[in-house]
């Protein structure tokens, strides 16, 4: 057997920092990062033979748990049919008709094959339709890694924002602002200086990559109201929450709350794939129609609607659109942070949590953060030694304390009480 630190060092000779997206090295908990072997239903085994249950589920995905029968079935039955054509399939059809039918802000998507590359398609896409530069994006937000997006505050409100990346040259990114999550004056202000140079805003309405963050219902309200008034596309980058946190995204929540809400745009990944590369980004059919090879706006991709990845994605919807998938995940997950916050309490910890659908986060503080800065101001100490602390007795969860965690739909009660139980010793310690 090999080891996780044989396969780590091995990897290190020949992948930069031993793997090939930088959260999975463990940097932010330290430790050696375990290499999975398998995974089903609500496990994944590593090298070792060690079983963890699973928060991560490949950081969203797996909304059904790893190798759910339907979906295995499915996949097998496509790539029988050959992997890859580069020709228009029937069930690019079917999958855009399915996303179209669940999202109503939506009338047509086009497919690619990562968050990233939604991400960016959609930015040029919303320039190339409002013919303007500007984009704002907001402290905390992440949105792939397209150079425009790899931006942080600079100092002062409404500066040009700094690359938090080198390789990206400062020009690149001298029209993207960068405000603060949940900030309504900044907002305001940004609007009245340059609101009619804004392509769009870009938002994740309930941020996962700063841990879990939703942006309040009056901050969404202004930001609605501003982009409607000065006509900039409202963006929601539902990458992790699109059929996740519900059927319709985190746009069908933000509905329910604000009479009428709809973003511009939409980006979707992750769930939509159900485990294999497949993202896209929709519009309305006025907005979509600017789009190569109908308009000006170029946008490609050789694997784009991959068959294997729109049979994965298809079957994955059809699981996620029976009556009641959503309640009984909601509930599955509420009860793993009522159970985490009981024990945090009664070990006298700081400690909160929040949860929509089958997305979760907690925090070391005693008060659910609003923005970026107070997210990374909570208690990262504590955070490794507890997500260690799990990890040591059999439970994955995210290695970085600003990143959300994941139900699926194979995690059992008693999957929540092992996790809940695990959590009161960890805690203790
Ligand atoms: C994961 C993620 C992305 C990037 O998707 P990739 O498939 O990793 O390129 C973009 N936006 C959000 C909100 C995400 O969570």
């Amino acid at each position: 057997m090999t080891s996780n630190e044989q396969l780590f060092q091995r990897a290190q000779g020949v992948i930069p920092g031993g793997v090939n997206s930088p959260v999975r090295a463990f940097r932010a908990v330290g430790g050696t990062p375990r290499f999975i072997q398998r995974a089903q239903g609500a496990y994944m085994w590593d090298a070792e033979g060690t079983k963890f249950i699973d928060y991560i589920g490949s950081w969203g995905p797996m909304i059904l748990g790893h190798g759910h029968p339907a979906v295995l079935d499915a996949v097998h039955q496509a790539a029988a049919d050959g992997f890859s054509f580069g020709a228009p399939t029937e069930r690019e059809v079917q999958l855009a008709e399915a996303i179209i039918a669940l999202v109503p802000s939506v009338e047509q998507v086009r497919l690619v094959s990562s968050g990233t590359e939604a991400g960016m398609s959609a930015i040029r896409l919303a320039r190339g339709a409002t013919g303007r530069s500007k984009i704002v994006k907001f402290e905390g937000c992440y949105h792939g890694h397209a150079d425009a997006l790899l931006v942080k505050a600079g100092s002062g409100l409404a500066t040009f924002g700094h690359p938090t990346s080198a390789g990206v040259p400062p020009e690149v990114v001298q029209h993207t602002l960068v405000l603060e999550y949940n900030n309504i004056e900044q907002l305001e202000d940004c609007f009245k200086a340059q609101g009619d140079e804004i392509a769009c805003v870009m938002i994740e309405p309930i941020c996962g990559n700063m841990n879990f963050v939703r942006a309040s219902v009056p901050f969404m309200t202004r930001l609605r109201e501003l982009c409607t008034q000065h006509g900039a596309m409202l963006a929601f980058d539902e990458v992790m929450t699109g059929f996740r946190v519900a059927l319709g995204g985190a746009q069908s929540v933000y509905a329910k709350l604000i009479p009428g809400f709809e973003p511009d745009m939409s980006v979707f990944g992750k769930v939509i794939g159900g485990g294999m590369p497949l993202a896209a980004f929709g519009s309305s059919r006025k907005v979509m129609s600017q789009l190569a090879p109908l308009g000006p706006v170029y946008q490609a991709g050789t694997l784009s609607g991959n068959p294997v990845a729109t049979a994965c994605g298809l079957a994955t919807l059809k699981e996620i659109s029976k009556p009641g998938f959503y309640d009984a995940l909601a509930a599955r997950t509420q009860s793993l942070v009522a159970g985490l916050t009981k024990v945090a309490n009664d070990a006298g910890v700081p400690f909160v949590g929040d949860s929509e659908g089958g997305m979760f986060g907690f925090f070391f503080a005693s008060e659910l953060p609003q923005n970026y800065n107070v997210v990374m101001a909570t208690d990262k100490e504590r955070f490794n030694r507890f997500f260690h602390g799990m990890l040591n007795r059999g439970v994955y969860l995210a290695p970085a304390l600003y990143e959300a965690g994941f139900v699926s739909a194979a995690h059992s009660e008693a999957d929540i009480a092992a996790t809940v139980a695990a959590a009161a010793e960890a805690l203790r310690d």
